[in-house]
C-alpha cells in the first residue's frame, strides 16, 4: 500500500499558523475527520501523532510533530476520504479553511509547500485500494464506463467492482435495470442508482450549480490549459466570466505524466501539479467556473450569443471563447472496449502504473505523450514496448524523450501496427501484429493523436477539413483568434493550426481575453 508522504513545517510556518488558528489538544483515540466529511479544518501537529486510517480502518500513514494533515480536499471543498485519528496525545493548531486560503495568497513559500504536498498525497491516495468511491456495474455498461472514466479524469480516489469478478459487487447490483447503473457508494455510506456524473461531483462537494439563466460578457467553453489561462486572464482583469467545463477542471494536460517544456519548470511539472496549480489560481481570482456542464449548440442572439448547456441551462454572452481541445483517437481494432479500462488506456496515471509493474506493456504512438508515458510506465517497473507506424521515431518524437526510452530500456519497434487482441474477461495476454507476430502484452496504452471536440457546434462557425475551428484570415476574421462570427474566439488545441501544447494553449487563452477586451469596447462605442 502507497504512503503519501509525510512533509515538516518550519518553526516560523507554525509560527505564522499559529497567528491564524487555534491552538487545541486531543487524546488518544479522538477522531479529528472522518470520511464522508464535508469539510475539515487545516491542521498542524505541535506535539503527539495523528494515524490515517481508511473507512475499514486500516493505517495509511502516521503524521507526527511539526508535520500537517490534508489532501487537495481541504481546498476544493471535496467530500473527505480517509479518517483522522489521535495516536499519540495531541496538542495541534488548526486553521479555518477560508483562513488558510488567504495566508497562502500572501505567503509563496507556504503555499507552495503545502499546494505540492497536497497534489502528491492525492496521487498516493489513488493508489490505495478501497478508497473514496465504489463505482459498481459491469463492463458492458456504458454508463459505468463513463463514471469510471470521469472519476478518473477528476482524480478521484475511486475502485470498480465489476460484477462479473466480485461475486459480492453481484449482489449489490442484483435486480437493478440497466438504467439503474452504476450503483455509486460515496464515502460516508451514501449511495445512488444510476447517477448522472453531475449528481456525483456536487454530492461531493465539487461541481458548482448554474442558475437556468446566466448572462456574461465572457463565455469560455472549456477549462483545459487554454480555458483557464483565458479564465485566470479575464477575472484578473475584472472582466464578467463564466467558465463552463462538461469534465473535469484541467483539460487532458492533466493526463501527462511529466510535461517537461513548460517555461519555468526547469525539473518539469506533471500535469495533475499543473492543472491543480492552474485551477487553485482561477479560483484565487474568483473566475467563476461551472463543472460538469457541456455546452451543446452555440447561435446568435440579438447582438450576443446564445449558448445552451445540458441539463436545460443557456448562457447569453456578449463574447465566448471556445477552448475545447481534441480528444485521443481509439484503435479501430474489434473488441477493443473489452479491454478499456481494465487493460487499455489513454493515460497512464498513478493507478495504471501500480496495476502494470513488472508486467509487459505497449505504448501506442509516435509522439511525445506515448514517450513520456514509455518512460514513466518503465521507471515504474513495466517492462514496455512502444509500437510505432513509421519507419524512424525521429520524425515525431523530441530527442530528448528518445535518449530517455534508451535509457530505460524501452524497446521501440518501428513499422508496427496492432491488428487484433487476444485476452479473457478484459485482462489482455497478447496482440497481433499487422505483420503477422504476435506479441505478449498484458496492458496498453495507446497515444495516437486527436480529435477536435467541436461536433457540438455543428455549422455555426466555419471549421477545416478535419473539423477543427478556422481562425483569422482562414475564418475571414480581423483578428487571429476570431472564427467566423465575430466575438467568437477560438484557443488551443481545438483552433486550427495550433501547436498542440500547453504553453500555446495557455498563451493563446491570454491573447483572447485582449480580443474581448477590444471587442466589448468597439460595441460600447457603438452603442455610445
Ligand atoms: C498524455 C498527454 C501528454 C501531454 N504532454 C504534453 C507536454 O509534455 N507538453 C505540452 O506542452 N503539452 C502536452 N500535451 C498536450 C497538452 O495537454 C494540450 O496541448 C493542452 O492540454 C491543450 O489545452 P486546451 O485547453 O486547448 O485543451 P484541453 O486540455 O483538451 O481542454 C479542453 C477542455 O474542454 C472540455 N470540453 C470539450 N468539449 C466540451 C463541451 N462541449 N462543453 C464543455 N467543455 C468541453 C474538455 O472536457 C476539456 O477539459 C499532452 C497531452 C496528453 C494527452
Amino acid at each position: 500500500m502507497a504512503a503519501p508522504p509525510s512533509v515538516t513545517l518550519s518553526p516560523s510556518q507554525l509560527a505564522r499558523l499559529a497567528g491564524i488558528g487555534e491552538e487545541r489538544t486531543a487524546g488518544v483515540g479522538d477522531v479529528l475527520y472522518r470520511v464522508g466529511d464535508q469539510r475539515y479544518p487545516f491542521i498542524a501537529i505541535l506535539e503527539g501523532e495523528v494515524a490515517i486510517v481508511d473507512a475499514a480502518g486500516e493505517e495509511i500513514v502516521r503524521h507526527g510533530a511539526s508535520g500537517f494533515l490534508g489532501e487537495l480536499n481541504l481546498l476544493s471543498g471535496q467530500t473527505v476520504f480517509v479518517t483522522a485519528v489521535v495516536a499519540e496525545p495531541l496538542r495541534y493548531i488548526a486553521v479555518d479553511r477560508d483562513a488558510l486560503r488567504a495566508l497562502l495568497w500572501e505567503d509563496g513559500p507556504l503555499s507552495e509547500l503545502l499546494l505540492s504536498t497536497f497534489i502528491s498525497r492525492r496521487e498516493a491516495l489513488q493508489q490505495v485500494q478501497g478508497l473514496g468511491l465504489e463505482i459498481v456495474g459491469p463492463q458492458s455498461s456504458e454508463p459505468t464506463l463513463r463514471m469510471v472514466e470521469f472519476a478518473r479524469w477528476n482524480r478521484l480516489p475511486f475502485t470498480w467492482r465489476d460484477p462479473a469478478h466480485d461475486e459480492a459487487a453481484a449482489k449489490l447490483i442484483a435486480g437493478l435495470d440497466a438504467a439503474e447503473l452504476p450503483l455509486v457508494r460515496l464515502p460516508g455510506g451514501v449511495e445512488r442508482q444510476g447517477p448522472s456524473t453531475g449528481e456525483i461531483l456536487r454530492l461531493l462537494g465539487v461541481g458548482r450549480e448554474l442558475a437556468p439563466r446566466e448572462e456574461v460578457d465572457l463565455l469560455v467553453v472549456g477549462a483545459g490549459p487554454a480555458g483557464l489561462g483565458a479564465a485566470v486572464y479575464g477575472a484578473s482583469e475584472g472582466l464578467d466570466t463564466l467558465v463552463v467545463e462538461g469534465t473535469a477542471l484541467g483539460g487532458q494536460a492533466g493526463s501527462s505524466r511529466r510535461i517537461e517544456n513548460y517555461l519555468g519548470f526547469p525539473a518539469g511539472i506533471s500535469g495533475a501539479e499543473l492543472t491543480s496549480r492552474a485551477v487553485t489560481q482561477a479560483f484565487k481570482f474568483d473566475a467563476r467556473t461551472a463543472t460538469p456542464f457541456r455546452a451543446e449548440s452555440l447561435e446568435e442572439f440579438e447582438d450576443r450569443y446564445l449558448v445552451r448547456l445540458e441539463g436545460d441551462h443557456v448562457v447569453v454572452a456578449r463574447t465566448v471563447l471556445l477552448a475545447t481541445g481534441a480528444q485521443y483517437r481509439r484503435l479501430p481494432v474489434d473488441g477493443l472496449r473489452d479491454y478499456e479500462g481494465i487493460s487499455a488506456f489513454y493515460a497512464a496515471g498513478p493507478p495504471e502504473a501500480q496495476r502494470c509493474g513488472a508486467s509487459r506493456v505497449g505504448v501506442v504512438g509516435g509522439g511525445n505523450s506515448a514517450g513520456q508515458a514509455a518512460v514513466w510506465l518503465a521507471r515504474g517497473g513495466a517492462l514496455v514496448t512502444l509500437l510505432h507506424r513509421r519507419a524512424d521515431l525521429h520524425e515525431t518524437m523530441s530527442d530528448y524523450l528518445i535518449r530517455e526510452l534508451d535509457r530505460y530500456g524501452v524497446v521501440v519497434r518501428d513499422k508496427s501496427e496492432i491488428a487484433a487482441l487476444h485476452g479473457e474477461d478484459g485482462q489482455l495476454e497478447s496482440v497481433t501484429l499487422k505483420s503477422g507476430g504476435q506479441l505478449p502484452l498484458s496492458f496498453l496504452f495507446f497515444f495516437l493523436g486527436a480529435l477536435p471536440c467541436t461536433e457540438w457546434l455543428d455549422g455555426a462557425v466555419a471549421r477545416d477539413e478535419n473539423g477543427f475551428i478556422l481562425t483569422g484570415a482562414a475564418a475571414g476574421a480581423d483578428h487571429l483568434l476570431e472564427t467566423s462570427l465575430p466575438g467568437v474566439f477560438a484557443a488551443g488545441d481545438v483552433r486550427s493550426g495550433s501547436t498542440k501544447r500547453c504553453a500555446t494553449a495557455v498563451g493563446e487563452g491570454a491573447m483572447a481575453v485582449q480580443l474581448v477586451h477590444a471587442r466589448l469596447a468597439a460595441s460600447r462605442a457603438r452603442v455610445a
